[in-house]
């Protein structure tokens, strides 16, 4: 068995000169030049490779984590993202041209500048410790940031494991761990940050920003759950029940965008919870609770938390429902509900604890998907396309996956975030580099310029005015009741009677050529 390295909290006196360090570093501009910042994405990739069996063991002994799933969800996601940020962050970095700038304005060559916020204070979740603070971190690192990551304390394996591959990889005058709970958290929130990139829940979100607000530091908030999930009577329920079940057993359910709630029609349900049953073998054919497949919950705060969820339901189990906290394990437990206020319903469960609840038809569904979070982290439609339409259209949510469930979230390159109270920015994929970074916008005003632009100097006076219009003043294309106007109409806005006379004038003229010159 590897050995891991120990989680130590860093002392809180080492906070503030460890933060001033990383910032002067930002100030020297030394994560400036592209090459530093692809060197040091390409070192974090061999890193992660050097250490597969070390981020295993630790996942393992966190979270219980099968070693396919280490591998799916954490070291190889963090190690393809290096490298595809490192191949197309020349792309990214470069200067961009602007699209709908006026033609005098083009003289002044307008564009996009990429240029770092500065540095970056990364705090992540325990659920998937590597994935959401190298993910984040990755994004920092190609945007040219400096940064400090706050692993989760609740992993401490992997954030030990973290803290030695980001020590060994990188250049630690940039990145650099710091250890530990809520005291260290707040040291840290304490310092001068130019951006905070936080993944956790609702509550300690609302503490994060707070503090943010006090400086004004720009917050991205990876958020949670309360996701529905809706299976229409249209639906196929063996389709529903395998891919529901994987989205709720995969890290036993410990997943920001996993189901809490299933709303199914009355009319599908026997075959659904049938299929759940057979899918359940199908998974796991010596049971969860034997299988290697399957994972733990974190910590006893957690399995306590989730079993009071599961008692003060007043669903029926119709599925599962042992535990065992010695082993910290909790069976997949689909549970029938009555209504939105069940416990299993009302919070994030954040574990294998599978509320259903039975609804005449779609329009219910939808409505009380509604009600349980207006603004959740993903929304699942399982129906006919016309149903999946339907619910995209009636809901809102940061991401959505029709016929299954979180698949958006599992694209690499595919923007992610929450919208609402489940989170506010998004990263992987391009994103990730866009939200460490400013878009600055800059022109160059050449000294020939200045005749032209001798119009907006004082003494002013009516004649300037009425040049400036002529250069910059647009005419609308529709009527005082917001009505598009004909061409016709619009010609006459633009160009003013005599203009339009003239421009009909010239298109004659032109015709009348032209039909001679052929004569
Ligand atoms: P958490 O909010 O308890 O902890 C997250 C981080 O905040 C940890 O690093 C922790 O040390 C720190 N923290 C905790 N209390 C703090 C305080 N009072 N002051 C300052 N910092 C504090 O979250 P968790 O239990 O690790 O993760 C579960 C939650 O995270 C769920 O709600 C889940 O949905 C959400 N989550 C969201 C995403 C996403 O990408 N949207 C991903 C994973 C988890």
């Amino acid at each position: 068995m590897p050995e891991l390295p120990p989680f130590e909290h860093t002392p809180i006196d080492d906070i503030a000169s460890t933060c001033a360090r990383v910032r002067t570093t930002f100030l020297s501009h030394k994560t400036r030049p592209l090459e530093f910042r692809i060197q040091q994405l390409r070192k974090l990739y061999w890193a992660f490779k050097d250490n597969e069996a070390l981020v295993t063991e630790a996942c393992k002994r966190d979270l219980g984590k099968p070693t396919f799933e280490t591998y799916l969800t954490e070291y190889s996601w963090v190690m393809n993202d290096c490298i595809w940020m490192a191949n197309n962050l020349p792309r990214f970095a470069k200067d961009e041209k602007p699209a709908d700038i006026a033609f005098t304005n083009k003289f002044v060559g307008p564009r996009i500048r990429k240029d770092p916020l500065g540095t970056a204070l990364i705090i992540g979740a325990y659920n998937f410790p590597i994935q959401l603070t190298v993910g984040p971190l990755i994004g920092a690192i190609a945007a040219g940031c400096t940064a400090i990551v706050k692993p989760s304390e609740s992993s401490p394996h992997a954030a030990a494991i973290l803290q030695k591959i980001i020590s060994e990889a990188l250049d630690p005058s940039c990145y650099t761990v710091i250890q530990g709970a809520i005291p260290e958290t707040t040291a840290l929130l304490d310092q001068k940050w130019d951006t905070i990139f936080y993944t956790g829940s609702e509550n300690v979100a609302r503490i994060i920003a707070k503090k943010a607000a006090e400086t004004l530091t720009p917050l991205v908030l990876e958020l949670g759950g309360r996701n529905p999930a809706i299976i229409t009577k249209h639906a196929d329920p063996k389709l529903a029940a395998r891919r529901l079940l994987w989205a709720k057993t995969l890290n036993a359910g410990q997943v920001c965008v996993s189901q809490n709630c299933t709303f199914i029609d009355r009319e599908i349900l026997p075959a659904f919870i049938q299929e759940m049953k057979n899918t359940l073998k199908e998974f796991y054919p010596q049971g969860p609770r034997n299988s290697p497949d399957y994972g733990r919950i974190v910590n006893q705060r957690q399995f306590q938390r989730l079993k009071k969820m599961l008692d003060s339901s007043n669903g029926k189990i119709v599925i599962g429902g042992t535990m065992d906290e010695s082993d910290l394990f909790i069976e997949p437990t689909v549970v029938q509900v009555n209504d939105i206020s069940d416990s299993l319903v009302s919070d994030e469960s954040f574990g294998p604890l599978l509320p259903i609840l039975p609804v005449d038809n779609l329009d219910e569904a939808i409505k009380l998907a509604n009600e349980t979070h207006d603004t959740p982290l993903g929304t699942y439609a399982f129906g006919n396309k016309k149903e999946m339409e339907q619910i995209l259209n009636q809901t809102r949510s940061g991401g959505a996956s029709l016929n299954d469930g979180f698949f958006h979230a599992s694209i690499p390159t595919l923007a992610f975030g929450g919208v609402g109270t489940s989170g506010q920015g998004a990263y992987r994929g391009k994103a990730s580099f866009d939200v460490f970074t400013h878009r600055r916008s800059v022109t160059t005003t050449p000294a020939w310029l200045e005749s032209l632009l001798d119009v907006r100097y004082p003494p002013y006076t009516l004649k300037k005015q009425k040049k400036f219009a002529g250069m910059n003043e647009m005419k609308p294309n529709f009527d005082r009741e917001g009505r598009p106007l004909g061409w016709g109409n619009w010609l006459l806005g633009l160009l003013g009677l005599k203009g339009l006379a003239a421009l009909i004038v010239a298109i004659g003229v032109r015709q009348y050529l032209q039909r001679r010159s052929k004569l």
